[in-house]
């Protein structure tokens, strides 16, 4: 693959050129504004192309309306543009079509939706879900309190040394009693790519499901839903280019199909009475209310961007970047980097300075103009694993380069020796 036009792509997202460190109380500008942006906290939300805003405005601007329900030709164009970009997503990931494409308003909600619509039904004393040590909180906290609710078991395969999952332990502990298996496809904060494929296999020889948590996945590497072997996928559009707000939950048809609702409403239902009511076609069955028409259009004009700038070439691009960032910071003695190898993980890298809190260091790294994560990263339980409260954390994409991991490297630099 042929590599990116950096630059190129830098100048398709005008955010990229700002300065900061002014005045942080007026968003968007500050006459004290100092120091070029360096964006290092694309785990968390990545920044949105010019092409992508302007679908969200053109909508706004021309064809803002209701959809599903209008005659008009207003609504007419917006159910249009609203239920083809929910083909667009399915081809996005793999996916058979529409039918197998919710829109969510993230991978927490995803999560959620299935956590009650499928294991609140199914779900009960002697069942088990089995989780991994590094999940997200999204579906850790979904799960653990909805087993609470059911009387099911919660199990967590291990995460060894080095931030692999353990896989003979997963072996073990998949059973005929285990009814979900939830995995998180990229670690969030170790950067580990789990076996996704493998833990399907698994898994469905036990006749059980498989949840993949995809949000730091599909922004960046192509996803086959088929390739992975799941049953059900959820991913965020604010981490892809796309809009905050809207999100997709794949589901196989058959299994939706089955499925109560989860929320009720308008434009879920085929036909009411007084006494009762029948659902809609897949997915709006699982669409209640007025959706995020914007939001699910430029979520689809996020994949058309990612599609046309490739894939397969923005996750060598963010490889480069990561084992980079990897081997500059572990030059340092002081520095502890978490999770696999370099040139074996996701394009972020999470890390700890001896003796500075994760916020301290992140606000001395911010005085360069470069802002990365401080906190937990949702995985307070992993943190702990780990003997750790906090970590900070640099996370790539498409538009970084090297230059801007060495503005990194020299702010961590920096905060070395003040705290020498
Ligand atoms: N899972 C993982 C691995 C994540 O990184 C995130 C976002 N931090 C989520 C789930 C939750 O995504 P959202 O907040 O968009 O629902």
């Amino acid at each position: 693959t042929t590599p990116l036009d950096v630059e190129r792509i830098r100048d398709e997202f005008p955010i990229l050129s700002r300065r900061v460190g002014g005045d942080v109380t007026t968003p968007g500008e500050g006459p004290g504004d100092e120091t070029p942006l360096v964006y290092l906290d694309n785990a968390a939300t990545s920044q949105t192309p010019d092409r992508v805003v302007d679908t969200i405005a053109d909508y706004y601007r021309s064809y803002n309306a209701n959809v599903h329900r209008g005659i008009h030709s207003l609504s007419q164009e917006a159910s249009v543009a609203y239920e083809e970009a929910h083909d667009r997503v399915a081809e996005f990931v793999g996916a058979n079509g529409r039918e197998e494409i919710v829109f969510t308003p993230g991978t927490t909600e995803g999560m959620n939706l299935v956590a009650y619509a499928w294991g609140l039904a199914e779900l009960g004393p002697g069942d088990e879900v089995v989780l991994t040590e590094m999940e997200h909180h999204a579906s850790l906290v979904t799960w653990q309190q909805l087993c609470k609710r059911t009387g099911a078991e919660v199990k967590y395969i291990p995460v060894d040394e080095q931030g692999y999952l353990d896989m003979d332990a997963a072996a073990e502990m998949v059973t005929d009693d285990t009814k979900m298996v939830s995995v998180v496809h990229v670690s969030n904060t170790l950067g580990t790519v789990n076996p996704i494929a493998d833990l399907a296999d698994l898994a469905h020889d036990h006749d059980a499901y498989v949840f993949v948590d995809a949000a730091q996945s599909v922004p960046n590497r192509p996803v086959d839903v088929d390739d992975l072997g799941a049953d059900f996928l959820a991913f965020s559009g604010h981490k892809m280019c796309g809009p905050t707000g809207i999100g997709a939950l794949y589901g196989r048809e058959h299994i939706l199909e089955e499925m109560q609702p989860y929320l009720y409403g308008g434009d879920m239902i085929r036909k009411v009475t007084y006494e009762d009511s029948t659902w809609e076609d897949l997915p709006w069955k699982f669409e209640a209310g007025t959706p995020n028409i914007a939001g699910g259009i430029a979520l689809a004009e996020a994949c058309d961007y990612l599609d046309e700038v490739g894939l397969e070439r923005i996750e060598t691009h963010e490889r480069m970047l990561t084992a980079y960032a990897y081997d500059r910071l572990t030059e340092f003695d002081d520095v502890e980097v978490y999770g696999p190898p370099g040139d074996d993980r996701g394009g972020l890298v999470a890390f700890n300075l001896d003796g500075v809190h994760a916020h301290d260091l992140s606000s001395i790294v911010n005085d360069h103009g470069v802002a990365i994560r401080a906190g937990d990263h949702c995985t307070q339980p992993l943190h702990q694993k780990m003997g750790v409260p906090a970590s900070v954390r640099a996370s790539f994409y498409l538009y970084n380069t090297r230059e801007e991991v060495d503005v990194l490297v020299d702010a961590v630099d920096d905060a070395r020796r003040l705290f020498a």
